[in-house]
């Protein structure tokens, strides 16, 4: 007689993963897609005790409190700002993230933006490929070294964020909610006075309902009428439609942009400027770091089912 083979933990999947994750996750779980409609178009919810999300799509309280077995919810991605871990906490369910693995890539994408930006990368290709260059140079651009760069959260990508234009011989400075004590760049009291002082000022904060706007009107025109604006946080994080005015009126120079308030829907006007190099959410999207993040969201959960520590918790569950 042949042995019962033991039922594998159900695992809802709110966001897609690539496939070299979703082939070793289904010799250990069972995969339950959530349907487009929602959880009601699933037979029962009762038995699922862990759920895989994206930093983008996070998980709303509707949901946490729809899975009464929930456990664990793990976010491939660093930002849990879309996670409700105020419903979390109350059903007593642990939250992982992926830190560290993405944020080279993250930072390498700061300095991406920056330069192409700064150096007009993007139009001097498509100058390129128009045949224009026969007929005169393309105008001069502004350029990053020696500037000074101002960095707006100096978290873990903030921090990588800062070692890389100091190899661009820039001068640095940051601002950051708690004092940084083991930094030797230049601390600032306010986002405002950082962008005061600074030629570019990148974004590197956490979102949240806390950093909502965090870098307002007056911080952006702060920057003056050379200066450039670069977030690869959240899109929440900067005054988006006092960007676009300031972009608009001349207010500062240009900004580059991975994150947007209502991505992937972009506000139309973006497309519309000159002075903007736009990207879609790519701070993380290379081979080697998705691999990485799969990874460490497969470690959470095999820790997790093994009655282990979680190894990158941002929230525990008490016993
Ligand atoms: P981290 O090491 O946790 O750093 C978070 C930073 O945000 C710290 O400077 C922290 O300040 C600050 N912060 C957190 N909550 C705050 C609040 N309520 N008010 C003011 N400041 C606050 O995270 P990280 O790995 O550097 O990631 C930073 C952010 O980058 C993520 O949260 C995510 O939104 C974004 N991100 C974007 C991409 C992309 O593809 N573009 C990819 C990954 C991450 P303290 O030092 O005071 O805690």
């Amino acid at each position: 007689m042949s042995a019962v083979p033991p039922s594998r933990p159900k695992v809802l999947m709110v966001s897609p993963m690539p496939d070299w994750d979703l082939a070793p996750m289904r010799e250990a779980y069972e995969l339950i897609d959530l349907p487009a409609g929602g959880l009601g178009g699933l037979a029962t919810t009762a038995d699922i005790t862990a759920l895989v999300t994206s930093g983008g799509r996070g998980a709303e309280a509707a949901l946490i409190e729809a899975l009464p077995a929930l456990e664990l919810i793990a976010v491939y991605g660093v930002g849990y700002d879309r996670v409700d871990l105020e419903a979390a906490a109350r059903c007593n369910v642990a939250v992982t993230t992926t830190p560290d693995v993405l944020t080279a890539d993250v930072a390498d994408m700061a300095l991406a933006l920056t330069l192409a930006l700064a150096r007009r990368i993007v139009d001097g290709d498509a100058f390129v490929r128009s045949g224009a260059w026969p007929n005169g140079a393309m105008p001069l651009t502004g350029n990053v070294a020696g500037c000074k760069v101002g960095i707006v959260g100096l978290g873990r990508i903030g921090e990588a964020i800062a070692r890389r234009f100091a190899g661009f011989d820039t001068k640095i400075g940051y601002w950051n909610r708690s004092p940084k004590p083991s930094s030797s760049w230049q601390a600032f009291p306010t986002p405002a006075a950082l962008s005061a002082w600074a030629d570019i000022l990148v974004v590197a904060v956490a979102g949240g309902g806390d950093t909502v706007g965090l870098v307002d009107a007056a911080t952006i025109t702060a920057l003056g009428r050379d200066g450039l604006l670069v977030n690869i946080s959240r899109g929440t994080t900067v005054d988006e439609a006092a960007l676009i005015a300031a972009l608009e009126s001349g207010a500062i120079a240009g900004a580059g942009l991975d994150v947007f308030r209502d991505e992937p829907t972009i506000d139309p006007r973006f497309s519309r400027l000159g002075n903007v190099v736009l990207s879609p959410h790519q701070g993380s999207a290379t081979v080697a770091t998705r691999r990485a993040m799969g990874a460490l969201v497969r470690t959470n959960l095999a820790a997790h089912f093994a009655g282990k520590a979680l190894p990158t918790a941002v929230l525990s569950r008490h016993s």
